[in-house]
This record gives structure tokens, sequence and C-alpha cells, in this order.
């Protein structure tokens, strides 16, 4: 008898007691093969096409916000959305460590440095409140810009990332970047159909990023969309990833050094198929986090439900171990036994690449990078 054989068993139970039960698979029970046949039928496959018009009206529906730009990936979009909220070489953001490597990864493709800060223990997303310490300490306005004291480089942006579709405490975020005239770009990647206050999770910031990669709750299979209330920034954002190429019917001018970050209409087309079940996907997981709540609570395991006046959409469910030896524990025999978890990230810079950068102290992520582990959420 192991240790978690009951939860194994629990587990297996609401997969139909298969062999093996993955973290997290696609599925494709909607249009997704009539779209994918017809961008073939019409020879429309690559970087224009109807589909991804279209995919972009259904992501401004989505997000509640009024312009929706498909991007080849959710990393590339989290790149084009940093530049246009104004960050610029030699600058920095201001992010958490406890998150998926593309967040960082994103700063630094456009020459800016990530300030790791601490997160909620409620939200596992950014914290509002070390975000406020460490500017009291550090924050310098001059000629109504924040400047680092520390390194004399401007605070450009700040990203907090909605963790496994967990909203951010962002009331509390948004004052805090007001008040220090810091632009918020959410990265809403694990976020799509979350809510805050019964708003879409995206539209809070500057510009907001979504990703559609094959571990999400929809994939087209790779893909990204950046999402924004400002029109203006819309335009650019979509001028920018489509190399920057000024209309004319046939020369070709560049305004801007731009990006090939197109969402081919291939992707598209699954994409807008995906997306039409995006409400009874939700659905389907929110009904497995109430099973597993009540299960894992008659356990004295801790399962993470959403906060007050918020709505997650459960993409990765989370189960809270006492300490690391019992996370180590839970990792080994599940996964030895055909149901596959996962620990949350390791904290970004713990590893080398990414030593270097200024950090908080970390009390919080350093604690939930102990303990908390992903169970097997697909949608059923
Ligand atoms: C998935 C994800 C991304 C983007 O990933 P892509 O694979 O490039 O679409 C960015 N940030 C977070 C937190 C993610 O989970």
């Amino acid at each position: 008898m192991s240790n978690y054989s009951e939860v194994i068993g629990f587990i297996k139970n609401q997969f139909d007691n298969k062999a093996f039960i993955p973290l997290h698979e696609p599925r494709f029970v909607g249009n997704e093969k009539k779209y994918v046949v017809d961008t073939i039928d019409s020879t429309f496959v690559s970087s224009v096409g109807a589909y991804v018009d279209k995919f972009e009206v259904m992501m401004s529906s989505i997000s509640g916000t009024n312009k929706s730009i498909a991007v080849v990936n959710g990393t590339s979009a989290l790149q084009v959305a940093l530049r246009l909220a104004g960050v610029n070489a030699g600058d920095e953001v201001i992010t958490q460590a406890l998150t998926f490597i593309a967040t960082v990864n994103a700063i630094i493709y456009n020459g800016a440095a990530p300030i790791f800060i601490d997160v909620d223990i409620d939200t596992m997303g950014l914290s509002p409140k070390s975000v406020e310490a460490f500017l009291e300490e550090f924050g310098e306005m001059r000629d109504g810009i924040c400047y680092n004291r520390k390194t004399n480089k401007k605070i450009a942006a700040c990203m907090p990332m909605h963790t496994f579709g967990f909203p951010v405490h962002l009331h509390e975020l948004l004052k805090v970047c007001n008040k220090w005239n810091i632009p918020l770009v959410e990265d809403a990647a694990e976020a799509i159909g979350s809510e805050y206050h019964l708003k879409p999770i995206g539209s809070f910031g500057k510009l907001g990023v979504f990703s559609f990669n094959g571990n999400k709750i929809v994939t087209s299979g790779g893909g990204g969309a950046i999402v924004t209330n400002d029109v203006e920034l819309g335009i650019k954002a979509k001028h920018l990833t489509t190399t920057a190429k000024v209309p004319h019917p046939y020369e070709y001018v560049h305004d801007e050094i731009g990006y090939n970050f197109r969402m081919p209409n291939l992707n598209a087309a699954l994409a807008c198929a995906q997306l039409e079940q995006l409400p009874s996907f939700i659905d389907s997981k929110r009904t497995l986090a109430q099973e597993y709540d009540s299960f894992f609570n008659s356990k004295g395991i801790n399962f993470r439900t959403e906060l007050p006046n918020t709505k997650a959409n459960y993409w990765l469910m989370c189960a809270e171990l006492g300490n690391k030896l019992e996370r180590e524990l839970f990792l080994k025999e599940t996964n030895e036994n055909g149901v596959m978890t996962r620990p949350i990230w390791q904290l970004i810079f713990k590893s080398p690449l990414y030593s270097g950068f200024q950090k908080d102290e970390q009390i919080n992520a350093m604690y939930l990078e102990d303990r908390i582990v992903n169970i097997p959420s697909s949608v059923r």
C-alpha cells in the first residue's frame, strides 16, 4: 500500500480508469476537422484567411477587449506586447519568479531585465503588496517616469502572470502601478475565460496575452493572441507582427523593423473550432474541480479553489502538500502508477542563466515551490 493509493484511485476513476492519465490533453469534439479541411479546400492555409479574422473577433468577445491580434505563439505575443507597452532595451520589467520561462524570456528578448517580485500565497501570482514594498524602497519618480534607484534604469512595465488560471489581485496591483505610472501587461496565457470581479482576465492591463499551445485549455496547435482596449495599440500590434508592411497594391515598403509573428489560417481554423467550445470546456473543468475539492478535503489535503470575486478557468488544478518531502512522495507515487502529476515551476532565478537579476525575498514563492503539484485536469 502506498501513501497515495486512494488519491491515485480517485483520479483514475475520474478519467474512466484508463491505464495512463495525462496532465492535460486536448479535446477535439466540435468543428475542428470541418474548419481545418475548409482552409485546405480554400488554399488559404497560410498567413491570411477568414479564420484569422474570425479568431480575432472571437478573442475580443471572450476577453472583453476592443482589439485582438492573432500571433504565432504566446511567447512572441508577450514579446510584442511588452514592446508596445513601451519596454525598450536597457529597461526593467517587474514580474514574478514563480512562472513559466516564457514570461521572463519575453522581457529579455526586448533587451530588458526582469525584476523578480514575490507572489501571494492565495493567488500564486504577483503580489501587489510586495510590488508596493519594492517600489517604496527602490522606486523614484523623475518627470513622471519610474526609475529603479539601485540600477538607475527605467521600470517600463509590470507583468503579472495569472498562475494556472487563478487571477491575481488586479485592483490592488493596478492601484500600485497607476501610482508609479507603470503600465500593466497581463500574461494571461493560462487564464482564458477566467474573470475578476465579473470582468474577463486579459482586459485589465494596457495589453493582455493568451496562449493556444497544445497543453492549454483550447489550442490552435501553436498560437497566441494580444488583446487590448487601446485600438491604436492594437493596430500597431497587427502591423508589427506582420512585418510592418505599409499597405500598397504591389510595392514592398516596411516602416519599422517588424516580425513575422503571424498565426497561419490553418491554426486559426483549429482555434475557432476550439473557442466555440470554451464555455463547455470550462464547465467540465469546474465540475471536476468540485469533485477534487471534496475528495481532497476529506483526505486533509488542500485543493486550490478560486478566490471570492474571481472565476478561475481551472486550467491546471493544484493540490498543496504539507512540505517538500510529501510533495516528492506524491509526485513519485502518482507518476509511477500512471497518474501524471508535475511540480509547480522551479523559481526562475534558481537557474544560473537567470540568477543575476534583482529580486526580493521570495518567501511565498519558495513556500509554494515546495508544496504545489498539478494533477490531471483535462476536459472530460
Ligand atoms: C503557455 C505560456 C506562455 C506562452 O507559451 P507559448 O507556448 O509560447 O504559446 C507564456 N506564459 C505562460 C505563463 C504560459 O503558461
